[in-house]
């Protein structure tokens, strides 16, 4: 417990940092503490030490420990998401941060409808090209974004990315950069409906240099809580 305590506190102000770096106030800058592989009882510690915002990778997980957490918490769905899946999230999560092909905007607005809401989501997007990773490429996002206006029962609110591991942290500036810089061009379209509110960028190892280039959303994991044993 006060060891998340004392992360927190140097992580804000770190947040705070970067914020004023790029003109900005650390008000600004949401953090969602990444809770995979967490307990419930430490998560709800956590929950005490002004944490609004939670970030999950994998359904079993949310399913697992939803009724278990404090109410009034934001669920991020920050993870690949399997169509087939999205029913048992749809009512839980507050933003799904990888909206990544047609299929699966499909199924959620199904799912969303048949709730009677409107699910917001992000479009991931795999600037650095990884083989490993989820996301559209850059090249597809206008286009991707563009067929899926017509699904009324999902909101996009902006992008997601993650950057490569890179020991020397400064070498991932380019990946944060791009991502903005792509935002910028789906604001200037003016899409209806289609707002560039949320960058989502930024890890334990990378969060400051993101948040210098734009990010207004990270995600943290072992920063917070420590080293994950899977
Ligand atoms: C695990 C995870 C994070 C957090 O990673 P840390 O390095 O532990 O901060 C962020 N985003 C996604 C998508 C993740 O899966």
């Amino acid at each position: 417990m006060l060891h998340i305590q004392k992360n927190l506190q140097e992580i804000k102000r770190n947040i705070k940092e970067a914020a004023n770096k790029s003109g900005r106030d650390e008000k600004d800058i949401t953090l969602i503490a990444v809770t995979k592989t967490v307990d419930e009882d430490i998560i709800n510690e956590a929950l005490e030490l002004e944490i609004q915002d939670i970030g999950e990778n994998k359904v079993q997980e949310i399913q697992r420990k939803y009724d278990n957490i404090k109410e009034g918490i934001k669920w991020h769905m920050i993870g690949h998401l399997q169509s087939n899946k999205v029913k048992y999230i749809i009512d839980k999560v507050s933003l799904i941060h990888s909206l990544d092909r047609i299929s699966l905007a499909k199924e959620i607005q199904k799912r969303a409808k048949q709730n009677n809401i409107t699910m917001d989501c992000l479009v991931q997007v795999n600037i650095s090209e990884e083989e490993s990773k989820f996301g559209l490429k850059k090249e597809k996002v206008i286009t991707f974004i563009e067929s899926v206006l017509k699904y009324e029962n999902i909101k996009i609110k902006g992008l997601m990315t993650m950057a490569p591991y890179m020991e020397d942290s400064e070498k991932t500036r380019c990946v944060f950069r791009e991502l903005k810089k792509l935002s910028q061009e789906i604001e200037e379209r003016a899409f209806p409906g289609v707002e560039m509110k949320f960058l989502s960028m930024g890890m334990t190892n990378d969060y400051m240099v993101a948040i210098e280039e734009g990010s207004n959303m990270v995600r943290i994991g072992t920063g917070i809580f420590g080293k994950r044993n899977y």
